[in-house]
């Protein structure tokens, strides 16, 4: 099941207490998918959408507000497809208008009417609605991306202004006939997740961006300490090759016990660091005491070769 099927599973299941916000879920979902079309002397007030649990929701909270069931029909998407397209339908001419006024419509003005948006709880439900009806977000191992397809700019437009009610900024863009309203942090994602409470996919969410951060810190670690090896590895191949030069000029019995000793080591354990070659003396030596030995010794063959 995709990620955003399973969050309108779980946001389906969101009680709502007040009846503003049912109705703020309502509109919602009819400024996403929803149409008034006329036939002749009929006027249909219609929502479509393919999501059973989205088309459920729509069916109780209509009911609930306004004590009228809408017709639910359906038909397949095409002959090929097996998805469904649901189509909750209300043709109550009589009662339409007064329903579109409650829900915060007017069919007087283009304008969008923010009444039934004033209270949080409301523009909670509103964000809710709308990705209900048509949003989609997806699955956070593979991109951080959220958006809702907006049928018309001034929709979209107050999505956005209801987002940033909730400090959240929100971007959109054009895509052929739609205005779609999007998210691509994955703070932003989780903050909408919240507001809209799907807790459920919130928590999934968090626990695949904290893994993909342990991840990423564990890269940089193992990459940060390749990098420190392959330092180590080049200076002792150095160090050996001094060491080398030493033994061929002068012989390793001239040098100074302390150095020669260092020296043989060295090249024993040409992949230990400075702290685990100081770890082998008895009493041992600190990383500085090594690495001063080390320099002397560089130092040394680097004065005994020819020029
Ligand atoms: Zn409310």
């Amino acid at each position: 099941m995709s990620v955003a099927r399973q969050t309108k599973n779980e946001l389906v299941r969101v009680k709502i207490h007040q009846p503003c916000c049912s109705k703020a879920e309502l509109m919602a979902m009819l400024h996403m998918r929803g149409s008034l079309t006329k036939s002749g002397e009929n006027i249909h007030l219609e929502v479509t959408t393919e999501n059973t649990a989205t088309a459920r929701r729509f069916f109780q909270l209509f009911k609930g507000v306004f004590k009228f069931s809408p017709e639910l029909l359906f038909h397949h998407k095409s002959s090929l497809q097996k998805n469904k397209v649901f189509i909750l339908r209300f043709s109550d001419k009589e009662k339409i208008p007064q329903i579109l006024n409650e829900l915060g419509f007017s069919l007087h003005t283009q304008g969008v009417e923010w009444r039934n948006l004033r209270r949080r709880c409301c523009r909670r439900a509103y964000a809710r609605g709308a990705f209900l009806a048509s949003g989609s977000l997806i699955n956070p191992k593979v991109a951080y991306h959220l958006e809702i397809n907006c049928p018309y700019h001034h929709y979209a437009q107050l999505l956005k202004e209801v987002l940033v009610s909730f400090q959240l900024q929100a971007k959109s863009f054009k895509r052929k006939n739609d205005f779609v309203v999007y998210f691509k942090g994955s703070e932003q994602i989780v903050e909408f997740l919240r507001i809209i409470e799907a807790h459920n996919t919130l928590l999934n969410f968090e626990n695949v961006r904290i893994i993909k951060g342990m991840r990423s810190q564990i890269n940089r670690l193992v990459n940060c300490d390749t990098a420190n090896m392959e330092k180590t590895v080049i200076a002792a191949q150095k160090q050996i090759e001094n060491i080398n030069t030493i033994e061929r000029l002068i012989g390793l019995e001239n040098i100074p016990p302390v150095l020669r000793r260092t020296a043989e080591l060295r090249r024993l354990h040409p992949e230990a660091s400075l702290k685990e070659l100081g770890e082998m003396f008895d009493p041992p030596v600190g990383k500085s005491g090594i690495n001063h030995r080390l320099r002397r010794i560089n130092a040394l063959a680097k004065k005994l070769k020819p020029r």
